[in-house]
């Protein structure tokens, strides 16, 4: 019989609502004040299980930016973007954190 060894902090976490790949914790949570394609989305300090995108500038209603397509590593879905860089200097703590939409995503 296996054993598994438990995870003994209990988080709550986030999967992809298509496939239950595990992205991010919900302590990961930076803000929740953002826009994405399909509504609300939120910022996270880091996520995992997901593949990154071309460098692509965008202008943004906060300025230039520099992003990359973030999509689930394992159904392929695009979930959000990553900040690569930000142009505004108001705007640097997005810097190397990530954006997924609250609708693709599911809080477990
Ligand atoms: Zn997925």
């Amino acid at each position: 019989m296996l054993h598994l060894i438990q995870d003994s902090e209990e988080r709550d976490f986030y999967q992809c609502c298509d496939c239950g790949n595990n992205l991010t914790y919900l302590d990961e949570t930076m803000s929740t004040n953002f826009r994405g394609r399909t509504g609300s989305a939120t910022l996270f300090s880091s996520v995992v299980n997901v593949t990154l995108g071309p460098l692509e500038d965008t202008q943004l209603t906060t300025g230039l930016h520099t992003i990359r397509a973030v999509y689930c590593s394992n159904c392929l879905e695009k979930l959000g973007w990553y900040y690569e860089t930000a142009a505004e200097f108001g705007q640097k703590y997005k810097e190397g954190h990530y954006i997924l939409e609250d609708t693709l995503i599911e809080r477990v």
